[in-house]
């Protein structure tokens, strides 16, 4: 199954909300007002990087709109195995 690695790095988050309110499924604001992955798809999560794997191709497109969404450029998308 396609998997698709999405690391956040909160140093460069400012916590604006615009990824967990276009893609909730997969991310949310911790109780630092960083963006993170959800515990469903999480992997690590620390005060630095919150690391997820997706393994549901629906959320494609979504993942893309986010990346390109973010202003400061915190979030990474890579596809995997
Ligand atoms: Fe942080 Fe970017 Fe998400 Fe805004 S869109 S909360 S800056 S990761």
């Amino acid at each position: 199954m396609v998997k698709y690695k999405v690391e956040v790095d909160k140093e460069s988050c400012i916590g604006c909300g615009v990824c967990s309110s276009l893609l909730p499924d997969v991310f949310e604001l911790g109780d630092d007002g960083k963006c993170r992955i959800v515990e469903k798809f999480r992997v690590s999560d620390d005060e630095s990087r919150s690391v997820g794997e997706v393994g549901e191709e629906k959320y494609a497109d979504a993942l893309n709109q986010v990346v390109e969404s973010c202003p400061t450029q915190a979030i990474k998308v890579s596809k995997g195995e």
